[in-house]
C-alpha cells in the first residue's frame, strides 16, 4: 500500500496520470446512501485528475454479520490494506445491538482501524458562511469558526486490556471494567501531527486531558509539553476536557488545532458538529504509517436509515480528505469542497441543516449529491485558474 505523507498538511503522493484503487466499505444504516453519493463526487474529481480509480467493495459492520457471521470478514482487511485508501460509510444498528461485544458491528470497525494501523483520527470542523444560521449554537459564536481535532486512534480506553463484565456473586449485580492505556511514543506520534498541523494553519495547539483526575492524562500532558519543545513557533495550552467542552461551545473561534486521546477525541468531535450546523457535516481522515481510511463523523442513523433524508455532505468532504491525504491530488479535493460550498451557497439544504428560511432547497441525499457533483467541474476550473 501506498504511503500517505504529512498527515493533516495536506502533502500527499502525487498520482498523476495512474490508475488507484480504493477499498470501499459502505456499512450499514445510511452508509449505503451517503457513500454512493461520496463515490459519484469522488470518481468525477479524480475524473477531472486524469486518474483512474477502481472501487473494490467491501464488507463490514452489521451487514458483514449477516452475509459471513463476523463483522470484519479477513477478506475485508485484505482488501483494504491491498487498497490505495479506502472509503467508509458507518456500521452498526438496533438489528445487531443484542450481540456480545466483540461480535457487534462496531467491533468491526474497530478491528479494521486496529488492522490497517491507524493512529490518527483528523477531524476538521469549520462553519461555513451560508450554514451560520443552521447551527444550534448563536451564529455570532458559530462565524468563522475553524478547527480541526487530531484524535487519538489506536489507543486509549477503546483498545485497554482488561475489559470484561462478571456478574458478582450473592445477587450482588454485575461488575463492568474498561481499561484507560497509553504509551509515550503513542502520544508523542499524535501529537507530532497536531504540531505540524498547527503550524500550517494559525499556530495553536490546545492540548486536551483530565489530568487533574487520570494518570493516564498526566503522562499524556507531560509529553505534550516535551514535544512542544519542538515546536517553539506553536502556541500551546491544555485544557481539562470538561471545561474544554464548554469552551468549544461557548467560544469555539478560540481553537485551532486539539490533540487529544480516543475517548476524549469521539465525544469532542461529536460536540464541535454544532458549530458546522450537524453532524451529517463532519469529514474525517484516519491516518497511520501507510494508507487511510475515510469515513463522515457520524454513526448510521438507523432513524433515518433507507429514507433518502441523509445528509451525504460529511461522506463527500471524506472523499475530499481522501484525495488530498492519499492520493495527492489536491486540485480535485480542493474542487469537491468548492463544489460543497457553491451547493450550500446556491441553498440546498439537507433537512439536518435547514433553517426554514427563503432561498433554500430541501433536497434528499441523492439530490445534494447531485448538486455537487454538476458544481465539481466549474469548481475545479475556478482552482485551476487560482493555481495558474
Ligand atoms: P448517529 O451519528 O448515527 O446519529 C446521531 C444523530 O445524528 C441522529 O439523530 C441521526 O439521525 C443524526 N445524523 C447522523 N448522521 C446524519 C446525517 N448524515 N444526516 C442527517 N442526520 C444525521 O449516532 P447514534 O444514533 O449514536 O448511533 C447510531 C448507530 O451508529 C449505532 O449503532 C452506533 O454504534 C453507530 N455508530 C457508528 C459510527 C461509525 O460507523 N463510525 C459512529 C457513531 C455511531
Amino acid at each position: 500500500m501506498m504511503a500517505t505523507t504529512a498527515a493533516g498538511s495536506g502533502a500527499g503522493i502525487c498520482a498523476c496520470g495512474a490508475a488507484r484503487t480504493v477499498a470501499v466499505l459502505a456499512g450499514d444504516g445510511i452508509g449505503p446512501e451517503v457513500t454512493a453519493q461520496a463515490v459519484r463526487v469522488l470518481q468525477l474529481a479524480a475524473g477531472l485528475a486524469g486518474v483512474r480509480l477502481t472501487l473494490s467493495p467491501g464488507l463490514i459492520g452489521g451487514q458483514a454479520i449477516d452475509a459471513c457471521g463476523e463483522p470484519l470478514p479477513a477478506a475485508t482487511l485484505d482488501l483494504c490494506l491491498g487498497a490505495d485508501a479506502c472509503l467508509l460509510g458507518a456500521v452498526g444498528g438496533p438489528a445487531w445491538d443484542g450481540l456480545a461485544p466483540a461480535r457487534r458491528p462496531e467491533a468491526g470497525l474497530l478491528a479494521l482501524r486496529k488492522g490497517m494501523g491507524l493512529y490518527a483520527n483528523i477531524r476538521p470542523v469549520a462553519c461555513h458562511p451560508a450554514l451560520a444560521a443552521s447551527s444550534p449554537l448563536r451564529p455570532d459564536l458559530v462565524a468563522g469558526a475553524d478547527l480541526v481535532v487530531y484524535r487519538e486512534l489506536g489507543g486509549g480506553i477503546y483498545y485497554g486490556q482488561p475489559r470484561f463484565t462478571e456478574t458478582l456473586p450473592d445477587g450482588g449485580g454485575e461488575r463492568a471494567v474498561d481499561t484507560m492505556v497509553y504509551t509515550t511514543p503513542e502520544i508523542e506520534r499524535l501529537a507530532r501531527l497536531g504540531f505540524a498541523a498547527a503550524r500550517s494553519r494559525r499556530g495553536r495547539l490546545t492540548s486536551v486531558d483530565k489530568a487533574n483526575v487520570l494518570d493516564c492524562s498526566r503522562l499524556w500532558r507531560r509529553t505534550v509539553q516535551q514535544v512542544a519543545a519542538e515546536y517553539p513557533d506553536v502556541h500551546v495550552d491544555h485544557a481539562y476536557v470538561d471545561s474544554c467542552a464548554m469552551a468549544i461551545v461557548a467560544a469555539p473561534r478560540g481553537f485551532d488545532v486539539l490533540v487529544t486521546g480516543n475517548m476524549f477525541g469521539d465525544i469532542l468531535s461529536d460536540l464541535a458538529a454544532c458549530i458546522a450546523g450537524s453532524l451529517g457535516m463532519l469529514p474525517s481522515a484516519s491516518l497511520g504509517e501507510r494508507g487511510g481510511l475515510y469515513e463522515p463523523v457520524h454513526g448510521s442513523a438507523p432513524g433515518i436509515a433507507g429514507q433518502d433524508r441523509a445528509n451525504p455532505l460529511g461522506a463527500i468532504l471524506s472523499a475530499a480528505m481522501l484525495l488530498d491525504l492519499s492520493l495527492g491530488l489536491h486540485q480535485a479535493a480542493q474542487a469537491v469542497r468548492g463544489a460543497v460550498s457553491r451547493a450550500l451557497e446556491d441553498g440546498y439544504r439537507t433537512a439536518d441543516i435547514s433553517s426554514g428560511r427563503a432561498g433554500e432547497r430541501l433536497v434528499g441525499t441523492a439530490e445534494m449529491g447531485e448538486a455537487v457533483a454538476e458544481r465539481i467541474p466549474a469548481a475545479w476550473n475556478e482552482m485551476g485558474r487560482n493555481q495558474r
